[in-house]
């Protein structure tokens, strides 16, 4: 593992040496064999516990990096890692550096008052959720391995502890800037701006003012095709804070995240949050929102006059939602295979969410159904047929082949992460987990024991979902 000084030099107190506290007797639960290998992490198996519970971290120089962020609307100036150690970077096959963290791994200087642990529940669940979205080919961090802490964390109710080890392209978020800038450290904003541009967008070269416009510009792009890509699978994150929010573009915080059944744009499953703020239909909204306070943080890279500053980034976030309706309305066309445009496109799509809605059909259920109506394998819900007569006419032979790569036959629902959750809780382990990751592997394809992971729930009206 090579360490990253780059953090360090970003501002005095950014990123902050700390190590992790060790924990009583650590157990591997979780490998994710293929990613070790991908990333060539050679750690032996005697020593994986060990290593990535932070036992045998005390010699590295670990950090915890200071973000901002904020938090259902309201701005918390200091938040940071509080649970969580960035140990260094290893490679991937392109030469991208991937962050390596410790989340659960003890209290940092940032932890104000937590515990700095982590509940065995919420870190399988990173697990599963993150490898799923993988799977389903969304931008997202990745899952090494979940260590059991052999000790208790005082949740309500009392449970297991566990330390994730969370692989991400960096760590660094919008409330990362907002950090800085609300501390006026332009030298530390204009610094962590290069390391992020040097990291996720290369290919911009500019200098001066325009470096940062092109930054903001790359950002809002990548926000959009990420939030496009939660909406065609069915994700709601639950918590898209702006200290939840990576300027690359990856899904982060698995905390109260959740997949939609029925078709509904308001759909929340987080038990916080009241108002739907993060509901399924409002994370474009939201997004775009994020966006225009990641824009504000930049400010003083682009102009001292503030105002000249927005001037020249208005355009910019202003954009976002043109390229949200191109790119939404792209991606139902490939939901529902339609040959080219059709100036009824959109009301073809909008009655079907319609119908979808009134009849509480299952969003995945019926998307596979209709992808696989056209092969002649499965009928169409009866309360679709009429509706589908038009559909049809705006399909050709490439549209199974298009639909096949849009709509997922299986996601990681809800009470199927439940059910090994409560194996786990009980027996340590989960036969079920294993069963499920080697379906949701290839979730577009037609595998064994498919069948056993597609049934959707009879209801989620009941369903709710803590931040972990
Ligand atoms: P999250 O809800 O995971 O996005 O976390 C929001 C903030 O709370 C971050 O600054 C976390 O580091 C901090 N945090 C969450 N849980 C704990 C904990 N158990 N101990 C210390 N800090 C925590
Ligand atoms: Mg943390
Ligand atoms: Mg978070």
């Amino acid at each position: 593992m090579n360490l990253m000084p780059r953090y360090r030099q970003v501002a005095d107190n950014f990123a902050i040496e700390d190590r992790p506290s060790k924990v009583a007797a650590p157990q591997l639960l979780l490998w994710n064999d293929s990613l070790a290998k991908a990333f060539n992490i050679n750690v032996v198996p005697e020593l994986r516990a060990s290593t990535f519970s932070g036992n045998e971290q005390q010699v590295i120089a670990a950090v915890a990096l200071g973000y901002s962020g904020h938090q259902f609307g309201h701005f918390s100036p200091r938040l940071g890692d509080g649970r969580a150690h960035l140990l260094g970077a290893v490679e991937d096959a392109q030469n991208q550096l991937w962050d390596i963290q410790l989340k659960g791994s003890g209290a940092t200087p940032y932890s104000r008052g937590g515990d700095g642990r982590c509940a065995l529940g919420p870190a399988i669940r990173e697990y599963i959720m993150s490898e799923a979205m993988q799977a389903l080919g969304i931008k997202t961090t990745r899952c090494l391995a979940v260590v059991g802490s052999g000790e208790t964390v005082y949740r309500n109710p009392p449970q297991p502890g566990a330390i994730v080890t969370r692989l991400a392209s960096s760590h660094i978020r919008v409330g990362s800037f907002q950090y800085l800038a609300t501390q006026g450290d332009v030298a530390g904003l204009k610094n962590l701006a290069d390391l992020a541009i040097e990291r996720h967008y290369p290919k911009i070269q500019a200098t001066g003012p325009e470096r940062y416009l092109a930054f903001l510009a790359a950002v809002i792009k990548n926000q959009v095709e990420l939030v496009v890509s939660w909406m065609r699978v069915g994700f709601i994150h639950g918590v898209m804070n702006t200290d939840n929010t990576l300027v690359s573009g990856e899904t982060i915080d698995y905390g109260p995240c959740a997949m939609m059944n029925s078709f509904d744009f308001d759909t929340v499953f987080s038990s916080i949050d009241k108002q739907g703020r993060y509901a399924f239909g409002n994370q474009p909204n939201i997004a775009n929102w994020n966006c225009a306070r990641f824009a504000e943080s930049l400010i003083p890279l682009v102009n001292d006059d503030d105002e000249q500053a927005v001037a020249l980034m208005t355009p910019i976030i202003d954009g976002f939602a043109e390229q949200f309706n191109a790119e939404f309305s792209a991606m139902w066309a490939t939901k529902l295979g339609l040959a080219g445009t059709d100036t009824a496109d959109k009301e073809l799509i909008a009655e079907l969410l319609q119908l979808l809605k009134e009849h509480q059909l299952d969003y995945t259920i019926t998307f596979d159904a209709l992808t696989e109506s056209l092969t002649g394998g499965v009928s169409i819900p009866v309360v679709l047929v009429q509706w589908a007569g038009k559909w049809q006419k705006r399909t050709d032979d490439r549209s199974y082949t298009v639909m096949r790569a849009a709509n997922p036959r299986v996601i990681p629902r809800n009470h199927v992460i439940e059910k090994i959750l409560s194996e786990y809780n009980e027996a340590g382990s989960s036969e079920l987990l294993h069963e499920f990751m080697q379906v949701m592997h290839t979730p577009y394809e037609n595998t064994d024991k498919l069948a056993k992971f597609q049934d959707a729930p009879s209801s989620d009206k009941e369903y709710y979902t803590f931040c972990g």
